[in-house]
């Protein structure tokens, strides 16, 4: 028999609980300097532990400051998917190599995007964040004469650059193209677009390829 429950594993770890009702607490928050209790701890239909700052700090934040796994959310019998998790992470830098952006490859196969807020932690969503190329800086610094590759995605980027070359792509994957804050750094080089082997794949080179004819030396 398995006693593990979610909820007071949770409390335990947290400052300042007090009780507000049935299966409901109140507690201060681990992310923020809190000053009262922001942190809201219920307990879900299957026995899940739910926390909500009032603050903003997202539940993935709290997680990793209270260095606990997703797992201990769940009751150990609980048939509810577990959040994904994060298996890869793709840097994007401006041209003076600051981290801008990171495509975060979640599993299940997702993709997502974070920004960093300046204080060690993330902002899932880029707002203004310029759009640049994957490895700008590399593209910049390389030599004019070489062909620049672009393929669908970070990986193939990396790939292709552990192999000698240089090669980039844009965030968000096929037909992500336009979102590009600027490709100027393309222009008068020459591209070759190596397309992914599906319908998205193909229309995703042609529209690059449109995009960068008459700009680049040669596509
Ligand atoms: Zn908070």
């Amino acid at each position: 028999m398995n006693t593990h429950n979610p909820v007071q594993d949770i409390l335990s770890r947290l400052e300042g609980v007090k009780s507000t009702g049935q299966n409901q607490w109140q507690a201060r928050c681990p992310v923020h300097d809190d000053q009262h209790a922001s942190l809201s701890v219920g307990c879900g239909k299957d026995g899940r532990a739910l926390v909500y700052c009032q603050a903003g700090c997202s539940t993935f934040e709290i997680r990793r400051v209270l260095d606990i796994p997703w797992s201990a959310f769940f009751p150990a019998d609980s048939t509810a998917k577990s959040p994904s998790r994060i298996v890869a992470t793709y840097d994007y830098r401006d041209a003076a190599g600051e981290l801008l952006f990171q495509t975060v490859r979640m599993e299940p196969k997702d993709f997502r995007q974070r920004r960093p807020d300046g204080n060690g932690g993330w902002i899932w969503e880029l707002g203004d964040t310029p759009r640049v190329l994957y490895r700008l800086p590399e593209l910049l610094k390389a030599d004019p004469a070489k062909w620049i590759i672009i393929v669908e995605g970070e990986k193939d980027a990396d790939n292709l650059t552990s192999l000698g070359l240089v090669a980039t792509c844009n965030p968000m994957g096929a037909g992500k193209w336009h979102k590009l804050s600027d490709d100027s750094v393309l222009h008068g080089r020459r591209v070759a677009i190596i397309p992914d082997k599906d319908e998205p794949g193909r229309k995703h080179a042609q529209d690059v390829a449109d995009r960068l004819a008459g700009k680049a030396a040669e596509v």
